[in-house]
């Protein structure tokens, strides 16, 4: 656990989910961060054994298994996304306008039309191998189109999961082939990241994916062409009801009521306990207040017009 720690305070900053607040963008001379790490060492190591007492889906599964290498990996990659930081809808609407007026790229599909009464739902992190079939039955019974933005070293891993989600009628997006923040890389990388991402998922549907989504709904410049250049749409969302941090079924449904507009992309999350438990309320209340549940690819036609 501390040679976890000790890594990721010194070996991956990059990889750490981004604060702006926190964190400087320029990197520290390494015998600054070296004295940094030491001075918080002990606080750290109260935090990670305070978390580890926490209760939450994506470790929790691990309880009862054999402690084995594979099952360590997942499980820091778990750990990983849960910590991810995202975007809130008021961020990406605020560098949305600053890049128009610059002139950069900007991610296709944030939003559908504000005119019609449409909400998509899209899922990220998964394929699981305890949530997604337990996801993709609740999306079924309720009879509502869905897309789950997955990562490729998963999707590779549990290829089955892909193949029920396909033919269960669900679309596949792209999440990158290993999560990590885009625009923490070289473009080159980034451009590596979607392509290896989008072969695998070729390999097990027959078909490249046109929807991508950036780990954290992190983008710039380089991130919005490498989706262009590997054929893809950006895709972003209007209603974040953080369910990743497992904050309560409760308090998901209310974030995600609250958001709830028209045109609006759902972000949620495979993988999350508290999301399964309150889905069928959120999709019930949207049908009483008159929403239409839509794919993507409605939402992306119906903002064009
Ligand atoms: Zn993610």
């Amino acid at each position: 656990m501390v040679a976890d720690l000790w890594h990721t305070l010194m070996i991956t900053p990059d990889a750490r989910p981004r604060s702006t607040e926190l964190q400087p963008k320029a990197t520290r001379p390494i015998i600054q961060n070296v004295r940094v790490a030491w001075t918080l060492l002990p606080f750290a190591i109260c935090g990670v054994v305070f978390a580890s007492q926490l209760p939450g889906p994506r470790v929790a599964h691990k309880k009862g298994v054999a402690n084995n290498a594979a099952e360590d990996r997942l499980d820091q990659y778990w750990k990983k996304a849960q910590a991810e930081v995202y975007k809130s809808p008021e961020e990406i609407t605020a560098q949305q306008k600053r890049e128009l007026r610059t002139g950069s790229p900007i991610p296709e599909l944030i939003h559908g039309s504000t005119k019609r009464k449409w909400l998509a739902l899209t899922f990220d992190d998964g394929p699981h191998p305890i949530y997604t079939q337990k996801l993709i039955d609740i999306l079924k019974r309720e009879n509502v189109p869905a897309t789950f933005f997955v990562i490729g070293f998963m999707a590779e891993k549990y290829p089955d999961l892909i193949r029920d989600e396909v033919k269960a009628g669900f679309s596949i997006g792209n999440h990158t082939f290993s999560h990590v923040t885009l625009t923490h890389l070289p473009a080159s990388e980034a451009n590596t990241e979607y392509r290896a991402c989008s072969d695998v998922l070729q390999n097990l549907t027959g078909a490249r994916p046109i929807y991508c989504r950036p780990p954290g709904g992190d983008y710039d410049r380089d991130v919005i062409t490498a989706a262009r250049d590997n054929g893809m749409i950006t895709v972003l969302w209007t209603d974040d009801p953080g369910d990743f941090a497992n904050p309560g079924s409760h308090v998901i449904e209310k974030r995600t009521l609250q958001e709830m507009t028209n045109g609006g992309i759902i972000l949620l999350h495979d993988g999350v306990q508290q999301t399964l438990d309150v889905l069928p309320q959120i999709i019930a209340y949207a049908r009483r207040e008159g929403y239409k549940f839509v794919s993507l690819g409605d939402m992306y036609s119906g903002a064009r017009e």
